[in-house]
């Protein structure tokens, strides 16, 4: 650490960690395994649970082992949160929303870092690059070679709306060696024997039901198991509710307590105290905002920037797909998102799918509507529904139960790197005066993307299937989105963010926010890459234990 953290020395002995990590997702991971490596003493402190391959669920059915929802015992990995401006999807586990992700994970391109507030902090077009390399190696990125059917289903929809020159095979973290067979186990691959065993991938295209196969590179295979093998401590299911300066030094010079309960419990929550040094918070952009409003207004740290909760971009995104009910092949085998095109400059689509069974999410489609947001939209979907009835009411009711949905439906992720932010608030919602939650406000997130239904209808005409929307979408014109980024932005003063470019807390000693909540500008591709990046590039700060002060 150096002179501006100020590290009081002579209370080390006293404490019990150095360090203590929030949240062990990309951001906290990689904290996690650097401050290990450099000889510090380290607690990750994670709200979720730890997950194998013996306990993950086989299909979404399993809603108690998939979704997070402790007061009702549900108690997955999958979280979502319901905003006015969008639906959040995230992740809550050991490893963080890796355990659910897709694993694509692509480099924005260039000019992110000439948008934001953290535009001329540092060199990033020169210093990034050997960050996002690491982290390329660290993750065991690979371009993808497993296409399904969904995949040559994308393509050949690319090429009869004339962009078939745009399709791409994603890249993935995901074992995949070239020539292996299905399901082989191999000696760890990826870190000279220091990793564990991994089994190659069955193209089951269940990576968002967390793989149970061994297969996905999620962080506790990597960053997380190697930051254990280093020593760092992991305690799951432990939700962090404080973090307070210690001894009366409001800047954190002395230290930091921290208080956990058991976030799994709901009468016994078995409070407990740590003590450290240094805090990483790593609670993800939604999780580290919440968290932070929550202390600034109970006055544990009350000189957090108002910046807090400015600045929050959830990309602009909307799901569609195809439901085509007895296709001949099984449309959910391939990797959760195996293929990409660009239908125009800004607009991008991802074929996406759940394995088979996992048809719960059947529940959400309906029959693609056009039309602007609103009352209109909802009277013109109503109008099609009924349409349809008339027309075919066997196929329509086909395609509108969940039965089956997984094998025959195409997710197509369309996102737009259009710029366009939100704001997150901590207040009293009207419909629930008796705490404070965080609310969104702001411009309303566009959930028509024209351009995307038609192509939409295209891949359905190919298979002689249904195009589909999203029903919350035409129903509520909210958005999901599971890429929320933002809200303690790098900046170069608490006027404009709420840490600096090496990712410090203003109005802290031994801060640091290393997660998506940090990230200035809207990147236009799936954040995980990056959100890795930043933190290696920010812990590559951090000098050895025992050389704090020479920096
Ligand atoms: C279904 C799905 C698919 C996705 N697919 C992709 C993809 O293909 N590519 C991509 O780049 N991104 C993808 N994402 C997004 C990706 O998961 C996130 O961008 C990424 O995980 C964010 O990393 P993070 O470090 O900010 O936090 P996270 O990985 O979200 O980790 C934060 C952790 O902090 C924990 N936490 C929160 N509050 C507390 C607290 N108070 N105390 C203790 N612990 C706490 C949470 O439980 C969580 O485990 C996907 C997300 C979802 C939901
Ligand atoms: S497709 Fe199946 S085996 Fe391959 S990474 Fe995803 S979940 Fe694992």
């Amino acid at each position: 650490m150096n002179e501006r953290q100020g590290v009081t020395r002579h209370r080390d002995d006293q404490m019990e960690f150095d360090f203590i990590v929030i949240g062990s997702g990309f951001g906290g991971s990689v904290s996690a395994l650097r401050l290990a490596e450099k000889g510090y003493k380290v607690a990750v402190m994670e709200m979720g649970r730890r997950w194998t391959t013996d306990n993950l669920p086989p299909t979404s059915w399993f809603i108690r082992r998939w979704l997070w929802r402790p007061r009702l015992g549900l108690r997955g990995f999958f979280n979502m949160r319901f905003f006015r401006h969008a639906t959040i999807f995230h992740g809550c586990a050991v490893g963080g929303g890796s355990i659910t992700y897709a694993s694509t994970l692509l480099p924005p391109p260039e000019k992110v870092w000439e948008s934001g507030s953290w535009t001329g902090l540092a060199d990033w077009k020169t210093e990034m690059p050997r960050h996002y390399e690491t982290a390329t190696r660290m993750l065991g990125i690979t371009e993808n070679k497993i296409l399904g059917p969904a995949d040559h289903l994308l393509q050949r929809a690319a090429e009869a709306s004339g962009i078939g020159h745009t399709f791409y095979c994603t890249k993935v973290g995901i074992f995949q060696p070239a020539g292996a067979e299905p399901g082989k186990s191999f000696p760890d691959p990826f870190f000279g024997g220091e990793g564990p065993e991994r089994s190659t991938c069955i193209a089951c295209g269940g990576c968002m039901m967390g793989c149970r196969f061994g297969a996905k590179n999620t962080l506790d295979l990597n960053y997380l198991y190697l930051a254990e093998k280093n020593g760092a401590r992991v305690f799951p299911e432990t939700k962090v509710v404080d973090v307070r300066p210690i001894d009366g030094a409001s800047d954190g010079n002395a230290g930091y307590e921290v208080h956990t309960v058991k976030s799994t419990a709901l009468i016994r929550r078995q409070p407990r105290r740590f003590t450290c040094r240094a805090v990483v918070f790593s609670a993800s952009s939604l999780g580290t905002m919440e968290l932070l409003f929550h202390l600034k207004e109970k006055g544990s740290l009350p000189a957090i920037s108002s910046q807090l909760g400015q600045h929050v971009r959830t990309n602009s995104e909307s799901l569609i797909g195809a439901r085509t009910p007895g296709y001949s092949q099984d449309l959910s085998q391939g990797i959760a998102i195996g293929s990409g095109i660009y239908i125009d400059e800004h607009t991008h689509i991802e074929a996406v799918r759940y394995p088979n069974g996992s048809d719960a999410m059947g529940f959400l489609t309906t029959i693609l509507t056009d039309g602007r947001p609103g009352p209109q939209r909802i009277a013109l979907w109503l109008k099609t529904l009924i349409g349809f009835l008339l027309r075919h009411p066997f196929k329509t009711v086909r395609v509108l139960q969940p039965r089956g949905w997984a094998r025959e439906f195409v997710i197509l992720l369309c996102m737009q790197a259009l710029e366009g932010e939100i704001e997150m608030r901590w207040q009293r919602p009207w419909f629930w005066p008796f705490r404070k939650f965080l609310v969104s406000r702001g411009e309303k997130v566009p959930t028509y993307i024209p351009e995307a239904n038609e192509f939409a209808k295209k891949f359905a005409q190919l298979t002689g299937g249904f195009a589909m929307s999203m029903l919350p979408e035409i129903l509520f014109d909210v958005p999901g989105t599971a890429h929320c980024i933002g809200g303690c932005v790098i900046a170069d003063s608490s006027d404009h963010g709420v840490v600096d470019d090496r990712h410090r807390v203003f109005g802290y000693k031994n801060v640091y926010i290393c997660d998506g909540a940090v990230v200035a500008a809207n990147l236009g591709v799936n954040p995980s890459l990056t959100i890795t990046a930043l933190a290696e590039r920010a812990m590559s700060f951090i000098p050895p234990k025992g050389r704090e002060r020479l920096e």
